[in-house]
């Protein structure tokens, strides 16, 4: 496992990721990762992520309880633990509120995982976690029975969360998740409206401005 300086900068690189290409907005999110026996690193709560400092994390014990770090751990820290009790080969979350994932949620859809090879060899079926109040505990009820299988879970009106081996590791699978939903996305509205050619006279006349 990296240093815990080391695992502080690769946790603040992903929060600027998130917020810079807009999985993102404000607060929003949270990311955490193991950092030693019974410790991890966590986001503070209502701190923007683009702006947020090595420093900010805090550190909390597996029952959330603070170790050290100032201000509140996230909201979210009880969906956090619920995934680290059960996967104990998950090292790193990342939850994010990605426009184009959460959309497919507020439609009722589900993501196609299995409509793009890459997505399904990498990450498998993305199943969506019915609607659960946010920081509450109702959210780890509501993706308990999604945590054992899963690399990545859509939460209905809400958001992503994905796991890894790493802070990074999380974090590129979200990425490639909200690339693919842009994918679907063209492909549904291709699928939908075909544009009409320009009308012969229009492009005969186009044809008389080439000559
Ligand atoms: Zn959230």
């Amino acid at each position: 496992m990296l240093e815990e300086m080391e695992l502080r900068s690769e946790m603040i690189c992903v929060c600027r990721k998130l917020e810079s290409r807009g999985l993102i907005a404000a607060s929003d999110g949270n990311v955490s990762c193991r950092a030693g026996e019974g410790r991890l690193l966590i986001t503070p709560s209502g701190l923007p992520k683009g702006e947020l400092k090595e420093s900010d994390l805090l550190v909390v014990d597996l029952q959330g309880n603070r170790l050290s770090g100032e201000g509140k751990p996230s909201s979210e820290v009880r969906m956090h633990l619920a995934v680290y009790e059960k996967r104990p080969d998950v090292a790193a979350i990342v939850h994010a509120h990605p426009p184009l994932l959460t959309a497919y949620t507020l439609a009722g859809l589900p993501f196609m995982a299995d409509a793009l090879p890459e997505v399904w060899l990498t990450i498998g079926p993305v199943p969506t976690a019915p609607y659960a109040t946010p920081s509450t505990e109702e959210v780890p009820r509501a993706i308990a029975p999604y945590i054992e299988k899963h690399r990545a879970i859509l939460l209905e009106r809400h958001g992503s969360l994905t796991v890894g081996k790493s802070v990074e590791e999380a974090y590129l699978r979200l990425e490639k998740l909200e690339h693919a939903a842009k994918t679907l996305y063209y492909a549904f509205v291709l699928n939908q409206y075909h544009p009409d050619p320009l009308p012969l006279s229009a492009l005969r006349k186009l044809e008389a401005l080439k000559s």
